[in-house]
């Protein structure tokens, strides 16, 4: 079943006197909601304890939680040595997964730096076939890992690059964040057609199985030349994208995505209005 929720805590989570994330399953449930991403976007800060409570409080309140990995990680970086720290931070936000009792990492997977495109690509390709190989040895070969599509032409992560990158193992995924794909393309994603151009590719690319169950980010972003410059609410009506044509096609092809919303402050908030637009779809 497709799931809904926040990235990270919402405005009224805190003005309503909730002051600590265990508290938060208990709270989306209560609104309706039965996702919800942490974010160690900069830093792994949550401490074993606090994860087992909120795994608990996740499982009892029927509330998948999804974790974000640090954006430091860029399988594209020239040194291998340097590159070791990557692999640690995919591993280390594993760890704090598992007490979570969730399923699914979000990583962003590589940025250009000074290289050629092609030759990133190409080594961010054999990196994730060494993490691959990595994780079936530490046993965390039942996670899935979700390769996120990126907003910036400087970051590796086109949806073409992400779902080529997906072939590496069963175990990655996508996630598709249709904010960054707008930003990179200024705007391209207005029609039913222009969302659907992608889910196909996926999936005839990865196949039915993985397409339907992959991961999204959803919420609109202002961009500029340079893609991606900062995350809006719903209630933007200047740069995109809708969700309406979306929530189409996702329950026309019987999709079963969890749908994290990633709007500035208020993501609880307008992941009730993307779940509200996909029940009226
Ligand atoms: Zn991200």
């Amino acid at each position: 079943m497709i799931k809904f929720g926040p990235s990270g805590n919402c405005a009224t989570f805190y003005e309503q006197g909730h002051k600590r994330s265990v508290e938060a399953p208990k709270w989306l449930n209560s609104i309706g909601l039965n996702a919800y991403e942490y974010s160690f976007g900069r830093g792994i800060t949550l401490n074993d304890d606090t994860a087992i409570e909120i795994g608990n409080e996740a499982k009892k309140y029927n509330v998948e939680v999804s974790v974000h990995a640090p954006y430091y990680i860029n399988f594209a970086n020239p040194s291998d040595e340097m590159v070791e720290k990557s692999y640690m931070y995919v591993i280390n936000s594993l760890e704090k997964l598992k007490l979570l009792g969730g399923n699914r990492l979000v990583v962003h997977p590589a940025s250009c730096g000074k290289m050629e495109r092609s030759e990133a690509i190409n080594l961010t390709k054999k990196r994730l076939q060494v993490l691959k190989e990595r994780l079936e040895m530490l046993g965390y070969d039942n996670f899935l890992i979700c390769l996120e599509t990126m907003g910036k032409p400087a970051q590796i992560g086109t949806y073409k690059e992400i779902i080529d990158f997906c072939k590496i193992s069963p175990n990655f995924i996508p996630t598709l964040d249709f904010g960054h794909i707008n930003a990179l393309t200024h705007g391209s994603l207005k029609s039913e057609e222009d969302f659907r151009e992608i889910i196909d590719y996926m999936f005839k690319e990865l196949g039915e199985e993985k397409a339907k169950k992959v991961h999204i980010h959803f919420s609109k972003i202002e961009y500029g030349e340079k893609g991606e410059i900062r995350h809006l609410t719903l209630a933007d009506d200047v740069y995109g994208p809708n969700f309406e044509p979306l929530a189409k096609i996702l329950k026309e092809y019987n999709m079963e995505p969890v749908v994290i919303c990633e709007s500035n402050g208020i993501m609880a908030h307008d992941a009730l209005i993307l779940k509200s637009i996909y029940e009226k779809a």
